[in-house]
């Protein structure tokens, strides 16, 4: 069985206490991972804090070819780090309709090389006689990143990418569910890099707390569930270090009555059930017209009886849950969706033998105050809903304290587009749901979260304003 370890200061470091990794498709210790204490955590973020000044003042290009060397290197070994993938998150390597593993190492290599290629000029707000006044973005020291376990090399990438592009020093802490691929893929990043300015450490949540009121941080940027990041944001006000929450989602998508159901039911299928339903931006909430919802639904069940769930090194569609308490909070909603009436049309019961599994469950004519809407059930089941009246259904979209994403879906684009601006969200899309691109940013409003991902708006999260002015008079 493979031990793995640590980096911290550019070396590989190892602990006195090891926690298990587990298979879920088979419950089996896959690994044993490095228990950090919080000596290995003040010797990481000290590393971070002395590698920093250089690594600030290299120049911005410098930064980019190595951000571009990172993406080339993760891409040479593509196939060792998706194998990874599958055997601790789950996933399929393949996995329906792509987006298994390796759809996770493609957007792992794209995102590197889309960020290396971002910029943030200077900006002249004034030069005239008077003065010349320049707005420079400078980065903010030691970057700390706390990752989730249902992408755990994407949502890595997506948050240290970006900090060392802007001048940024890391130290990253994996989900004890899923540190391996994020191990492996740190040794790979940091041949590439002076010694500390890519650290990694690994634990379990009581580490991400220590990380958050850790004096020699400068920034959080975490992805993960809404109470989690609530207890962030009040560990982080010790030296008040700035945030990035990407949080949870309950999105909602309103099907009008004028949609081709033939042609968007598999599209919809795709975007609810993307990574088994374990996916923040996934569309979690389907309200459809009634004049269009027995077709949808009968579409929707007779995708869903068409797919395999089983062990991701397999021929299947989707793999286990990732891991054992989402997998029982997965079993208790639908357990409670049953018990309310609601009619399954597909699932709806955990599959035998050992591993997560739970099959592809949907979920019709369900009262909206059940858990299954409520909540975010992030596992694969999706409730199906009624609505006679479009401002109805907005208002139930909208009836939600998450605001990640959500969607209309309609022939009518400029109707659609219209109602999709209405809906309280960072993101909504039209004819589609859970799209996100490296140069469009990304992030929840209310309770999803704050600060946005991606693209030049995400870039400057990890910096802060200095205004330069000159006078000339
Ligand atoms: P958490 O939010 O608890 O975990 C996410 C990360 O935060 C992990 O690295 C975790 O460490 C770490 N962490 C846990 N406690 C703390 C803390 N007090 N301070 C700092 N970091 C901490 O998610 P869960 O795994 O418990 O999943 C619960 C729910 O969260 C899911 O059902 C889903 O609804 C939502 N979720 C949303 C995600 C998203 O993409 N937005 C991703 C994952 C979950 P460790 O795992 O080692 O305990």
């Amino acid at each position: 069985m493979s031990e793995y370890q640590m980096i911290i200061n550019g070396e590989k470091v190892s602990a006195d206490e090891h926690f298990p990794v587990l298979n879920p498709a088979t419950e089996t210790v896959i690994a044993q991972c490095p228990q950090a204490t919080s000596g290995h955590l003040d010797a990481a973020v000290d590393a971070a804090r002395q590698a920093f000044p250089a690594w600030r003042d290299m120049s911005d290009s410098a930064r980019a070819e190595r951000v571009h060397a990172i993406g080339a290197a993760l891409a040479s070994h593509a196939d060792e780090l998706a194998q990874l993938l599958v055997q601790e998150q789950g996933k399929p390597m393949g996995g329906f309709a792509g987006l298994g593993a390796q759809f996770e190492m493609g957007g792992t290599v794209a995102w590197c090389h889309a960020t290396a290629d971002l910029t943030l000029p200077v900006d002249i707000i004034q030069d005239n006689d008077e003065a010349r006044i320049e707005v420079h973005r400078k980065p903010l020291g030691v970057v700390a990143s706390i990752t989730p376990w249902n992408y755990p090399l994407l949502i890595a990438i997506w948050h240290t990418m970006p900090a060392l592009r802007s001048g940024n020093t890391v130290v990253i802490k994996p989900s004890e569910f899923t540190p391996l691929t994020t191990l492996r893929a740190a040794e790979i990043i940091n041949e590439l890099l002076p010694p500390g300015v890519f650290n990694i450490v690994t634990g379990d949540g009581s580490l991400g707390a220590a990380m958050t009121s850790h004096p020699g941080i400068d920034k959080i940027v975490f992805t993960g569930s809404t109470p989690t990041g609530k207890k962030i944001m009040q560990g982080a006000s010790g030296n008040l270090k700035r945030l990035t929450l990407e949080l949870g989602g309950n999105d909602a998508a309103i099907v009008l009555p004028d949609v081709d159901v033939a042609a968007v039911a598999p599209k919809i299928f795709a975007t609810a059930l993307i990574n088994n339903g374990q996916t923040c931006a996934a569309l979690k909430r389907l309200y459809v017209h009634e004049a269009v919802y027995d077709e949808l639904c009968q579409a929707l069940a007779g995708i869903a009886a068409s797919v395999k769930t089983g062990p991701g090194d397999g021929e299947v569609d989707f793999g286990p849950v990732q891991n054992k308490p989402q997998f029982d909070k997965v079993c208790a909603i639908a357990a409670d969706a049953k018990a309310s009436g609601a009619r399954i049309l597909t699932g709806g019961e955990p599959l035998p033998g050992p591993g997560y599994f739970f099959p592809v469950t949907i979920v019709a004519d369900i009262d909206e105050g059940t858990r299954l809407v409520r909540e975010e059930p992030f596992g694969p089941i999706l409730p199906v809903l009624k609505f006679s009246d479009v401002e109805d259904a907005l208002r139930r979209a909208n009836d939600s304290t998450n605001g990640l994403g959500g969607s209309v879906w309609s022939s009518d684009i400029e109707a659609a587009t219209r109602l999709a601006s209405r809906l309280e969200c960072g993101t909504a899309w039209v004819n589609n749901h859970a799209m996100i691109q490296p140069d469009a940013p990304f992030g929840g409003v209310k309770e999803s979260g704050f600060g946005v991902e991606f693209g030049r708006y995400g870039l400057e999260e990890y910096t802060s304003i200095q205004t330069l002015q000159v006078s000339k008079v």
